[in-house]
This record gives C-alpha cells, sequence and structure tokens, in this order.
C-alpha cells in the first residue's frame, strides 16, 4: 500500500492531526478495524461516495473503501542530519515513505511553546527541509565521486548514475531540494528513484490552524500556499484541534457539527484528497451482489497491474478486463444495463486504467 509519513518540528499539531485521522477513519470504516501495526502507523479509509452509489445499485452486501496509511514520524529537531535528538530514526522513517504530509503550525496560543521561540510556519518548514537537505547532501557526497570513478572505468550504469546525481548535487549545494531535478529519460529517472533521497519525495504542507480560521485560512496558512505554489508542492488548511472534536463525534452528528464551522468535509477528506493528488493515484472499483470494494493504482497503471492489487495470481493469469466506466455503470442501471447499452467494454493488457472504471478480471489459474 502507499504511506504518507507526517513530519514537522515537535508541538505543531502532528499527533493530535494523526491521532484524529486515525480514530475518525476507524469510525467511518466498519469492514477495517482500526489495525495498528505499529503504534504510528494508521490504515485511512479513503472516503469516496461513489463507492456508497455503486454498491446501492448493485445491492451489495458490503461495502470496502480502499486505504492509505499515514506514518507518525515524531522526533524531528534541528540538527537530525547530524545524528541529534532521534535523527537517525527519523531519516530511517522518511526513507520509507512514498510522500512526506509536512504539518506546520499557522496557529498562535501562548500556553504552547514553539520549540523555537516564534510562530512562523514558513521558517519552520525551511528548518525541516534543511535538515533533509544536508542528509540527501551528506549521502551524495559520498556517492557521487565513487560512481564518476567507476563511469570513467567504463562502467556505463555507473556513469548515467553519476550524471543524474551530480546534477542533484549541485541543486542540494544551491539549497535546492532533490524533487526539482529534471531527468531526460527514463533511465535518469530509473537512478533517482534508486537513490531514494528525502527531498525526492512529494511534499503536502498541511497549515494547522485555529477552529475560527478552519473554512478560509489566516495571514499565515496563505504564506505557506504561496510557498507551495512556487515549488509545486499541495498544501491544504487543517484544524487540527476541530478533527480532534470530530473524531469524539457519531457519525451521524458529523455533517452539521461541519456545517456550523462552514466546513462542508473534514479534514481527514481534505488530506486524503490532496495525498491521493500527490502519489499520483486513482481509485477503480469491484462491484457486485456480495461487496462493492475500492481499489488504489497509480495513474498509468495497466488493467493486469490493477488486477495484481486484488491478487497476484490475476495479473499472472491476466486474460482480459471487463471494464465499465463509473458514469456509465450509474446511468445504465448496473452490470446488465451496461452490457445491454453496449457500455461493458472487453479491454485487454494494455489497457490504461482510468479513475472510477468498474471491472471486473477474467483470468487462467
Ligand atoms: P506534535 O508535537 O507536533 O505532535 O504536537 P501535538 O499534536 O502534541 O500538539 C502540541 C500541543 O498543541 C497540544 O497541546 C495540542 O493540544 C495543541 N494544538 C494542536 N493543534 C492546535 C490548534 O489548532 N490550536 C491550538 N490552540 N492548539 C493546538
Amino acid at each position: 500500500g502507499f504511506k504518507c509519513g507526517i513530519v514537522g518540528l515537535p508541538n505543531v499539531g502532528k499527533s493530535t492531526l494523526f491521532n484524529a485521522l486515525t480514530e475518525t477513519a476507524a469510525a467511518q470504516a466498519a469492514n477495517y478495524p482500526f489495525c495498528t501495526i505499529e503504534p504510528n502507523v494508521g490504515q485511512v479509509a479513503v472516503p469516496d461516495p461513489r463507492l456508497d452509489r455503486l454498491a446501492e445499485i448493485a445491492g451489495s452486501a458490503k461495502k470496502i473503501e480502499t486505504q492509505l496509511a499515514f506514518v507518525d514520524i515524531a522526533g524531528l529537531v534541528r540538527g537530525a542530519s547530524r545524528g541529534e535528538g532521534l535523527g537517525n530514526q527519523f531519516l530511517a522513517n522518511i526513507r520509507e515513505v512514498d510522500a512526506i504530509v509536512h504539518v506546520l503550525r499557522c496557529f498562535e496560543d501562548g500556553d504552547i511553546t514553539h520549540v523555537e521561540g516564534r510562530v512562523d510556519p514558513i521558517a519552520d518548514a525551511e528548518t525541516v527541509e534543511t535538515e533533509l537537505m544536508l542528509a540527501d547532501l551528506e549521502s551524495l557526497e559520498k556517492r557521487v565521486p565513487n560512481l564518476v570513478k567507476r563511469g570513467q572505468q567504463g562502467d556505463k550504469d555507473a556513469k548515467a548514475a553519476a550524471a543524474i546525481l551530480s546534477r542533484v548535487l549541485d541543486l542540494l549545494r544551491d539549497g535546492k531540494p532533490a524533487r526539482l531535478v529534471d531527468c531526460q529519460d527514463e533511465e535518469e529517472r530509473r537512478h533517482f528513484d534508486m537513490a531514494q533521497l528525502l527531498t525526492s519525495k512529494p511534499v503536502l504542507y498541511v497549515c494547522n490552524v485555529d477552529e475560527a480560521n478552519a473554512a478560509d485560512g489566516n495571514a499565515l496558512s496563505a504564506r505557506v500556499f504561496a510557498k507551495a505554489a512556487a515549488e509545486g508542492a499541495q498544501a491544504v488548511v487543517v484544524s487540527a484541534a476541530i478533527e480532534a472534536e470530530i473524531a469524539t463525534l457519531e457519525p451521524g452528528d458529523r455533517a452539521s457539527f461541519l456545517a456550523d464551522l462552514g466546513l462542508e468535509e473534514t479534514g481527514l477528506a481534505r488530506v486524503i484528497r490532496a495525498g491521493y493528488a500527490l502519489l499520483d493515484l486513482i481509485t477503480f472499483f469491484t462491484c457486485g451482489p456480495k461487496e462493492a470494494r475500492a481499489w488504489t493504482v497509480h495513474k498509468g497503471a495497466r488493467a493486469p497491474q490493477a488486477a495484481g492489487v486484488i491478487h497476484s495470481d490475476f495479473e499472472r493469469g491476466f486474460i482480459r478486463a471487463e471494464t465499465i466506466a463509473y458514469d456509465d455503470y450509474v446511468t445504465t442501471g448496473g452490470e446488465a444495463g451496461a452490457r445491454e447499452a453496449g457500455k461493458l467494454r472487453q479491454e485487454g493488457k494494455d489497457y490504461v486504467v482510468q479513475d472510477g472504471d468498474v471491472m471486473l478480471f477474467r483470468f487462467n489459474v
């Protein structure tokens, strides 16, 4: 599955947000009792109204949401790249996630100590990013000269790796994250991905604001949005305090609570939607009388890869995928209607899965 790592300086609201996300998700997803793999990993059900609609049409006995994992990565302080605090553990944890959810304190509260003595989300973001860049810099300064040497000795693979990673090293020395590098071709992309750099991961800034600013954000969050736009990153406004309150409410009471605050949906839904966009993920469905279920694949995945998300046998023995677009499924009233209307397509192994596709895989065992 896909994993988002929650990072940020101490006292910005990471744990409050993480606990609220996982509790709310647990209450929503009856089929997936909140399962803790490790104390700091939460599987969050991805809310999707399309799944409800499909289950209704097909008369499915149960609904199973797709999931995204959030990891609460505590322990970042200035100096982490030099191994201070829980530095090394922190960096190792970040290496394992697909995307970084960076929580920034955008609320004033004299009772809650700021680790650097002032509320300034831009400076906080830079403190965290600097530690990540220093760690990448250190690892590349060791690796690149070695790759260059091997390249000169005739190792083609090392030469290609040296070319892309030298450019990344220049960026880092210039105080810029690795993700801003342009890979020239697939081979460079492969070497870049293999290097597993901390600053190569996509970033979502979560602006943690007070209850009063939850709907529209504030001056601090506006500065974060400007920073995100300049970097090609994403940003969302969330009030961790509100999310914590929502987590304690009965699901039936949540909508009116949100409406009173001028909100249409929970921060959980916003963070998940942004996380999906960040990771370039799409959802496809399987749907029948037994269950309606949502699944996640990378945008651009082909039909056999989608089959493989369900079971590796489905991918190995893939024959074809009977596919109905979500809208067609709804307007024709389900599988039988879609078949009659000619909206059920027989797709082969080269078919690129589209967001919302309802699929049935045919395979050899
Ligand atoms: P972490 O160290 O980043 O995990 O931060 P915590 O989640 O433990 O939060 C630190 C403190 O800030 C706790 O006392 C929270 O209750 C408080 N806090 C978190 N979010 C907000 C917020 O939006 N407004 C206010 N006033 N306090 C908050």
